[in-house]
């Protein structure tokens, strides 16, 4: 069943008001992709009235008093991708296009949507039920963060929406106990999982550095971020608190990962994987072309590159769904109209990390000083790709089922560690798992860069390379690698650029055309570099290109015709001399050696 979204479903239903209303950024895709229909769908499971509005418009009331005021709480999301991101590129311009928007134009999902619909609420519903942020944007702007957009850092979204309390990560179950301790007027300050705003500090908690502090000298905020960063396990982490403007923001320690069951009844829910008919006179939802036919086999990733917000969102321990689980999902999926054979991926932020976990992790958390996969993948992880292989054998003798595809990412320094089944897994996915290109993500050649990005050195991509080339040859497929790069990442400079292109077209024999440029998502170490200009794990100052010209040049530099393209196109001579003399030009504190993380 969908959420109702109109008053008629509402109605339909025998309900005379409802306990929880969400907004949403993105029309609404009842998917198991989509963290507002997963939230809406377990309060409905649990026995709560829930209702939807997609996208409202905040210009008026017609949309958000669709439904009246909720007995319980108002949840507020941006959507599936922080809103600015979605909305606009890192030098500020607007995104035409939007695949969470029905009929595809990008028009209907304010800037800082979080703090929008707060307002938009407030506005018409004076003293109402309390305002509770959830997703992706929530999650990243949770604490003073460094904002691309406007240029500094700014509070928490939570201040600056004025909103009641707001759950971050995953808050599948931290949703559920919030519901149950708001209808029984039970005190909900001890969640876990979830930030809210106090007048005083919490004792026991610790002290960041404060927003003022932060936004005024870099180096403060780079403490402040650092020691966010090191509190984000379940196991580990203590309670923070940051104060912001008067009032103090309290970040209670994050809410423990699914487990196997856990995981297993979210995705078993009855999720109609299509766009409510609500939408159908605006056009198709280009994201449900990739994710009705596809399935999610765990989440979290250990991979921590720097540029990502996976390890402050989704959290950096891998939960698995059952293969039982798994099966029966496909199974449902082969029995849907529209099922043409293929499963478009079975897969997770990183393909190959399904099914296994460090046991040390599981036990006392992850290492504060140590990395899973960064610089070499750690001697306690021990990989093994056993129970994605029998999955995958699984899920091909499925009738109906022709082809299921691994279309995540694999991370192939992980693959290779596995010295049993690493191989085999890579022979298999080759032969019956890849249509045509698999996607690495190498994101760049060069040392220094990669050590910015927390990325493998190119040994284990050429090792893998070679690898692929063999299984595909012995397979008689035509089949590609293709790689993702990154262009204008912190420590990233023209000449840097122009190895890349390089070793490209000399050992990867390819002339990339899609090259991303780097974008400084709220609360990475890859934005952290950027506002500060500093690599936070050595101390060193770094090259941070920051202009529109240099940035595009860069990417240029890669994706040029001919080889070449440098300076003499830029149309901006002085990037040149910038490069050379940056550090002469930028200033920073030094921060004490000791404050400094052991990495
Ligand atoms: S022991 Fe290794 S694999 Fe386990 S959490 Fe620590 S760094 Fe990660």
């Amino acid at each position: 069943m969908f959420i109702p979204a109109t008053p008629e479903e509402v109605r339909n239903l025998g309900w005379k008001q409802l306990d929880v209303i969400l907004i949403t950024g993105d029309s609404y895709l009842d998917s198991p992709y989509v963290g507002v229909s997963v939230i809406g769908q377990r309060l409905l499971a649990a026995g709560y009235r829930v209702g939807i509005i997609p996208q409202p418009n905040i210009d008026s009331k017609n949309d958000i008093a669709r439904f009246g005021e909720p007995g319980l709480f108002w949840g507020i999301t941006g959507g599936c991708i922080d809103s600015l991101v979605a909305n606009r590129t890192a030098s500020g311009k607007r995104r035409r296009k939007d695949d969470f928007t029905a009929g595809g134009i990008n028009n209907r999902r304010p800037d800082r949507a979080a703090i929008a619909y707060a307002n938009l609420i407030r506005r018409y519903f004076k003293e109402t039920k309390p305002l509770v942020l959830g997703g992706i944007e929530a999650s990243l702007r949770r604490i003073a963060h460094y904002d691309v957009w406007s240029n500094r850092v700014r509070r928490s979204v939570l201040i600056d929406a004025k909103a009641d309390y707001l759950l971050y990560g995953m808050a599948d179950n931290t949703v559920l106990e919030l519901a149950a301790r708001l209808r029984e007027g039970r005190d909900v300050s001890e969640l876990r999982g979830l930030c809210y705003a106090a007048a005083e500090r919490k004792s026991g908690f610790l002290n960041l550095p404060s927003w003022e502090e932060s936004a005024a000298d870099p180096a403060a905020f780079e403490k402040m971020f650092l020691a966010f960063y090191r509190n984000q396990d379940p196991r580990t982490a203590q309670g923070l608190c940051q104060k912001q403007d008067t009032r103090w923001l309290i970040h209670n320690p994050p809410a423990p990962p699914l487990t196997e069951a856990e995981m297993d009844a979210v995705h078993g829910m009855n999720f109609e994987r299509a766009v409510h008919p609500f939408h159908r006179r605006d056009g198709d939802v280009r994201a449900l072309e990739t994710i009705r036919f596809s399935i999610t086999t765990h989440r979290g990733c250990y991979g921590e590159c720097h540029f990502c917000a996976i390890a402050v969102h989704g959290g950096r321990q891998v939960s698995s769904r059952s293969e039982a689980s798994i099966l029966g999902e496909a199974k449902l999926l082969a029995s849907l109209p529209g099922f043409k054979g293929r499963i478009l991926d079975v897969g997770g932020p990183t393909a190959n990390m399904y099914g296994f976990e460090c046991q040390k992790k599981l036990d006392r958390g992850a290492c504060p000083d140590r990395r899973c996969l960064y610089p070499a993948v750690c001697e306690h992880l021990r990989p093994d790709h056993g129970r994605q292989l029998a999955l995958l054998r699984k899920i091909r003798e499925i009738p109906g089922i022709k082809q299921a595809i691994v279309a995540s990412g694999i991370r192939y320094d992980l693959l290779l560690a596995d010295r049993k089944r690493g191989v085999p897994y890579l022979r298999e996915v080759i032969r019956r798992h890849v249509s045509g290109q698999m996607k690495v993500a190498p994101e760049h050649s060069e040392e220094k860069v990669l050590r910015c990005m927390g990325k493998p050195g190119t040994s284990s991509l050429l090792a893998f390379r070679d690898l692929f080339r063999k299984l595909t040859a012995e397979a008689r497929k035509e089949q590609f690698l293709t790689y993702y790069l990154i262009a204008a990442h912190p420590g990233c400079t023209q000449a840097d650029m122009e190895a890349l292109r390089c070793f490209a077209t000399r050992e990867l024999a390819l002339h990339p055309e899609q090259v991303q440029l780097f974008t400084p998502v709220p609360s990475t170490i890859s934005t952290l570099m950027y506002h500060t200009g500093r690599n936070p794990w050595s101390g060193r100052r770094l090259f941070v290109e920051k202009t529109a010209a240099g940035r595009e040049l860069q990417k240029k530099i890669l994706v040029a015709k001919e080889s070449g393209f440098r300076y003499e196109n830029a149309g901006r001579k002085s990037i040149k001399r910038e490069e050379k003399s940056w550090e002469k030009t930028r200033t920073l504190k030094k921060i004490p050696r000791k404050n400094l993380p052991k990495r």
